[in-house]
């Protein structure tokens, strides 16, 4: 099959407003998550496409972008998202067969993208210094600045969206991006950057090199031209590229993995809970990383949480991404062995549900049967580390105290939900939590263009969305003038 993201060819780089071939020539395969099958070559960009990359962004705010005013950033970045909405069929289609997600998680993607556009279209000439009262004879002032070149290095299972966070913000700033797309699913990233163009969006301002995160990744952490660099991925690599900044002593935002807990009080609604306590675990084939993979449950409710989500996990459909059923394929073979080792680590554990999987399913696809596990001990395996599957745990707890204690039992720390009735719990707890996102009866899995995110602990540190990642994508001066 050949798949030209909007008529481009899927093996090239963008570089200064440019389509190239990767400096080495050389491409990787593709994988389609549903079939196992090669959907296209893609670049193997390296350290020298790194290298032009960043020369090409550096000349960026030298020139044309440098002096576009915050008001001319965001008309830009409005007529890319217009632009994406425009394309909203070709995006969803390409996101779908990229990633395996089912297409209608894809067209919410591409919704949400062309969301980042306008919210950062519309806040790019909303941010700005202050004034500060100082001694006698002064004015004092705040400038807030774009770094200069940012590099963005992007997962590959919310392509779009995670693009859109960080690379809108940064644009937004006024900053010239690097993007480095994940090897397993970079066709929505070469579209967008092509969509941009089309935009009006100067030569240099984003870059686009494809590659393995070993070599066009590390390349792009260690470059002494680039001034931020913003990482969403796991740990491991997460703490390898702080420390490759480091050597430059580059800013660094980590949006790393999670163990987000959803706490179910004998006092919540849980008929309006069931739809968010599965939905927020099976979502993108539990491929997110603020899935809630622990639900916490009072033991007077127990029963019946573990009964209503087993129902629903026997009724979850699995399918191939185009047909648009409510699981599609894991990203790889590779991640499906990872998560059936959790499953064996599981052997131990009370498995309530499976949902079937179609024999008609293709051989060469990386299927999962979505599993839910009950009466979970709070200390397991599958209870403290990130599965990264369609696989969920009912832990059981006695008290308030109990679950603050469980929910706040691993070292991770990125979104948890509470669903209870007692308003003072819900103060309570909203404060103690140790995590970036609090939901009070409600859970966004990954949702909230408008809401700041990012983790604690092993969840990274940093935030990006909203308002927030503004000022992370810019740097303050203080301006002191004694006049006298
Ligand atoms: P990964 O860390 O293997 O890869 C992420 C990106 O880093 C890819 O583009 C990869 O090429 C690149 N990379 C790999 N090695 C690198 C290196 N040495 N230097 C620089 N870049 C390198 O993660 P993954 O398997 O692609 O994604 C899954 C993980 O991402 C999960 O742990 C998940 O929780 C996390 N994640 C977090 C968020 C968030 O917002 N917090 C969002 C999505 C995914």
């Amino acid at each position: 099959m050949t798949v030209r993201p909007l008529g481009v060819d899927p093996s090239g780089c963008f570089i200064g407003g440019q389509w190239r071939a990767s400096a080495s020539g050389q491409t990787l395969a593709l994988g389609d998550p549903s079939t196992g099958e090669v959907l296209c070559q893609i670049a193997r960009g390296g350290a020298e496409d790194i290298d032009q990359a960043v020369e090409a962004a550096t000349a960026a705010m030298a020139g044309d972008w440098g002096t576009t005013t915050a008001v001319e950033r965001g008309r830009v970045l409005y007529r890319i998202g217009q632009l994406v909405l425009e394309h909203i069929d070709a995006l969803a289609e390409l996101e779908a067969r990229d990633v395996g997600k089912p297409l209608k998680q894809a067209r919410a993607d591409v919704v949400a993208l062309a969301r980042y556009m306008e919210f950062y279209a519309g806040a790019a000439d909303k941010i700005h210094g202050s004034t500060i009262p100082y001694l006698d004879g002064y004015t004092v002032y705040t400038l807030r600045q774009p770094h200069g070149v940012t590099g963005h290095i992007v997962p590959w299972n919310y392509p779009m969206q995670i693009i859109g966070r960080s690379v809108g913000a940064a644009l937004a700033m006024g900053n010239a991006a690097v993007l480095k797309p994940a090897e397993e699913a970079c066709l929505t990233a070469l579209a967008f950057a092509e969509l941009a163009h089309r935009a009006g969006l100067p030569a240099g301002a984003l870059n686009v090199v494809p590659g393995l995160g070993a070599e066009a990744g590390a390349a792009l952490t260690s470059h002494p031209g680039v001034h931020h660099i913003s990482f969403t991925g796991s740990v491991g690599v997460g703490k390898l590229v702080q420390q490759s900044a480091a050597q430059n002593v580059v800013p660094v935002t980590l949006e790393l993995g999670g163990k987000s807990p959803q706490l179910v009080f004998e006092d919540a609604d849980l008929d309006a809970a069931l739809p968010f306590l599965v939905g927020a675990g099976i979502q993108n084939a539990g491929q997110t990383c603020s899935a809630s993979s622990r639900i916490l449950a009072q033991r007077g409710i127990y029963e019946r949480v573990v009964a209503e989500m087993t129902t629903r996990y026997r009724a979850l459909r699995v399918a191939p991404a185009m047909a648009d059923l409510d699981v599609g394929p894991l990203i790889s073979n590779r991640q499906k062995a990872i998560v059936e080792g959790f499953l064996n680590d599981g052997d131990d554990l009370e498995v309530v549900a499976q949902a079937a999987l179609p024999p008609d399913l293709p051989a060469g696809g990386a299927y999962v049967a979505p599993t839910l596990f009950a009466n979970v001990p709070r200390d397991h395996k599958l209870a403290q580390d990130e599965i990264f599957g369609p696989v969920q745990v009912i832990i059981p707890f006695k008290d308030e105290a109990d679950a603050l204690a469980i929910a706040n039992g691993t070292p991770y720390g990125l979104v948890a939900s509470v669903w209870t009735s007692d308003g003072a719990r819900q103060m309570r707890l909203a404060k103690a939590l140790k995590v970036g996102q609090v939901f009070l009866n409600n859970y966004g899995a990954g949702g909230g263009v408008e809401l700041p995110f990012g983790g604690t602990g092993l969840s990274g540190h940093g935030r990006e969305k909203g308002f927030e990642a503004l000022y992370g994508f810019s740097s303050l001066k203080t301006v002191a003038a004694l006049h006298g």
